[in-house]
């Protein structure tokens, strides 16, 4: 029998959460995220297969792990992402199932989703301006976000989060409008502090997000809340309950010590921190046909080289692997 109290990495913080990035690649530019010209994808025979993701998730599952996102890159860029959710969900253990998406897809893909066992997304938005949409993503793809997100609602996709990057001087005076937009849709929003992950999150337009909580806060007499799945958010609700709003604020207030979660990248390397480089590679075992309990041990070895804290503030300079690689 399997000790599920065992996943708890070396500063007894319980590990029960990992972010499984399915595809490195995008079909957006987001500028704090990724290069225009970004050239340095993961090789297809690198890329963990869906039976590899499976066996590995298992084995996290069998240790306690419950709650699993798909990310990226983009996830809906991986063919047949359904077929994959349709077998994680029917895992052991695993309890949740949620997907990080940009939408551009999600109109063709919410239903099969919703019927394979994704409950809830997490949808980034940064702006309602088309131009500006296009600035910051480099497409312009606006009206596909948007019909992925309401087909998203249709499918009864809930929670819905909306992420919205707040960046200083290029999207701070569409905070209100992101507010009664989600208030008008019954999304979650939540606002993300840019972090100097890679050379790109190092030149976002960062915004110090604890003037616009404090604002946000009275103008519409706020109460803090806590929301179930919320993770490192902290948030907001209005008084009737219908409305709440997060801060995710790696730079200007950390959560390191609350930490519950790890990430794996496409091609079997555990991230341990997304502000550190402590890592551990998966594919060779996963290839070199390591046994179950091989596995579950080289799992707690990987957690084990969990660090403390990130340090963005310290050294911003320390992470050059980009958002999308690591699957933020
Ligand atoms: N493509 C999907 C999406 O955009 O939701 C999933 C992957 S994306 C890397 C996950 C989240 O990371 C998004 O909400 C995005 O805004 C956020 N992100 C990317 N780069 C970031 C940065 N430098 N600082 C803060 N958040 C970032
Ligand atoms: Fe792509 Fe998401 Fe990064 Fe934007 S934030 S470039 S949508 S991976």
């Amino acid at each position: 029998m399997t000790d599920h109290t065992l996943l708890t990495d070396n500063f007894q913080r319980p590990i029960e959460y990992l972010r499984l990035s399915v595809t490195d690649r995008c079909d957006l530019r987001c500028a704090y995220c990724m290069p225009e010209d970004f050239k340095g994808y993961e090789e297809p025979e690198n890329w963990l297969t869906f039976d590899e993701i499976e066996r590995l998730i298992g084995a996290f599952a069998r240790l306690g792990v419950k709650r699993l996102r798909l990310t990226g890159g983009e996830p809906l860029l991986r063919r047949d992402l359904t077929g994959l959710a349709g077998r994680l969900s029917a895992l052991p253990g695993i309890e949740d199932l949620s997907l990080s998406t940009n939408a551009t897809h999600l109109d063709k893909h919410a239903q099969a989703l919703r019927d394979n066992g994704i409950s809830r997304i997490n949808v980034s938005l940064d702006s309602l301006q088309r131009e500006r949409i296009e600035k910051i993503t480099g497409r312009d793809c606006l009206h596909k976000i948007l019909a992925g997100l309401m087909a998203g609602k249709e499918a009864g996709l809930a929670p819905i989060k909306i992420n919205m990057v707040a960046l200083q001087g290029v999207n701070d005076d569409e905070i209100d409008s992101m507010v009664a937009f989600c208030i008008e849709h019954g999304f979650i929003l939540r606002f993300i502090e840019a972090m100097p992950v890679g050379s790109t999150g190092r030149e976002a337009q960062f915004l110090d997000l604890q003037p616009v909580k404090q604002r946000l806060q009275e103008r519409f007499g706020l109460l803090e809340g806590v929301i179930p799945g919320g993770g490192p958010a902290r948030y907001l609700k209005s008084a009737d309950g219908k409305f709440s709003v997060g801060f995710i604020t790696p730079i200007s207030q950390h959560f390191c010590e609350t930490c519950n979660r790890v990430r794996l990248a496409v091609d079997g390397t555990l991230y341990t921190c997304l502000g550190q480089d402590e890592k551990f590679e998966f594919r060779p075992l996963l290839r070199g046909g390591i046994s179950d309990q091989g596995l579950e041990d080289a799992i707690r070895l990987a957690i084990s080289l969990k660090p403390e804290r990130h340090e963005f503030r310290e050294e911003p300079r320390k992470i050059i692997r980009f958002m999308s690689s690591t699957g933020g």
